[in-house]
């Protein structure tokens, strides 16, 4: 099969479809991969490094889209790229369909096999597509909120360790799902204090089982938040209900509870949040006062860690792409229900419940 893998056109994105790495594992399995020139630009990788992992080199997205049988890239595809789609070719990447109407009729109509990396779903509902940038969004929360503390970033001042004869920061983290858990490693990494609150005690136990008392962990419910959040330096935000908006677990009366310039990272900004008072923020703006609370709320935390983000998508990705390849789209997704699931759009239908719901077309 031959693999495209074009330049990410969308702004501000700087990761790209696959490292070199991966371009390697799919030129041992006999496949050809066609990498758009300085498709790596943004995530550091060099024409040089592709070319000789095996890539062959295009010099435009237009000979990548013309000659792939399957396209494997990050973001949805834009107007220009979505023009170059053809039917029957596969088009593995996030989609996010379902609030998208516009990109699921251009879709429908470009007759490309459409799998949306969002919708790859296990038992269980996990989604290991999602969760490597929710581990990157984790990490970064807590190396983030430890700048944020910062008095010159607005922060109160507070060292994440602390130094002898000085205690740590306080960091509260809500939700302890991949989020909250990687929020917590680095937090705890660098010598805070820190507490997982959650509402699935089943969660909270096997925390408590493996970390013991190295982290404490407070089942969620308000009269608890409202006690924990006074005593926090940083407030981390990482609850999630699938499908649903995040609940608000610190309303606007709980500022006043709290340390005066303590630092609210809310993670879950892009599905609503989880504290009132959140509001989208850029990586070029990240930060606001609301009561002399420092807020963030950058929805694509991940995006500021390109080389890491592609990293971690490429090797969640890798499995499912050379799959594909090797055994023809039909084959992977009849042997795996993980991968059918990511199947929205085939040959001009919607294949996909919730997207199909989400625009009152037929499934
Ligand atoms: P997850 O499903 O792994 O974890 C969510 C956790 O929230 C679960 O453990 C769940 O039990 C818990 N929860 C639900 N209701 C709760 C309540 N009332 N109180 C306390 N905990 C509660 O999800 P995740 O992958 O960790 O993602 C968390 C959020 O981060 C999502 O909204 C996701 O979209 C977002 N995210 C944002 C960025 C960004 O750049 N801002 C990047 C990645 C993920």
């Amino acid at each position: 099969m031959i693999i495209g893998v074009p330049r990410e056109i969308k702004n501000n994105e700087f990761r790209v479809g696959m490292t070199p790495a991966g371009v390697a594992e799919f030129v041992a399995h006999g496949h050809t991969v066609l990498v758009e020139c300085q498709a790596g630009e943004g995530s550091s990788y060099s024409d040089a490094d592709y070319a000789l992992a095996g890539a062959r080199l295009a010099t435009s997205a237009a000979e990548v889209f013309g000659e792939a049988d399957m396209i494997i890239k990050v973001k949805e595809p834009q107007a220009l790229e979505l023009a170059m789609l053809r039917p029957g070719q596969i088009l593995f990447a996030y989609l996010h369909l379902a609030p998208d109407r516009a990109q699921t009729e251009g879709l429908l109509q470009s007759g490309a096999l459409c799998i949306g990396y969002e919708t790859v779903e296990l038992a269980a509902g996990r989604l290991p597509l999602l969760a490597p940038m929710s581990e990157v969004a984790g990490r970064m929360a807590a190396q983030v909120g430890a700048s944020l503390l910062q008095r010159s970033s607005g922060g109160r001042g507070v060292l994440m360790g602390g130094v002898a004869g000085v205690l740590p920061a306080n960091v509260l983290i809500l939700g302890a799902g991949i989020v909250g858990i990687n929020a917590a490693y680095v937090a705890k990494g660098m010598g805070a204090s820190v507490t997982l609150m959650d509402v699935d005690l089943e969660r909270l136990r096997q925390i408590e089982f493996v970390w013991g008392s190295a982290v404490r962990t407070v089942y969620s419910t308000r009269h608890d938040v409202e006690r924990m959040v006074a005593e926090a330096d940083l407030v981390i935000g990482a609850v999630l209900q699938a499908g649903a908006r995040t609940p608000v677990l610190i309303t606007r009366d709980m500022l006043a509870l709290m340390k005066r310039r303590a630092v609210i990272l809310d993670v879950a900004v892009d599905q609503g949040g989880c504290i009132e008072t959140i509001r989208p923020t850029t990586h070029a703006d990240p930060t606001y006062l609301v009561d002399e609370i420092l807020h963030y709320g950058v929805t694509n935390m991940p995006g500021a860690l390109p080389r890491t983000s592609t990293q971690a998508l490429m090797n969640a990705t890798l499995r499912y792409g050379l799959a594909i390849a090797d055994k023809g789209w039909l084959r992977a997704v009849c042997d795996d229900p993980a991968l059918a699931r990511g199947v929205n759009i085939l040959e001009g239908r919607i294949t996909s419940r919730p997207v199909a719901e989400a625009h009152g077309m037929a499934f």
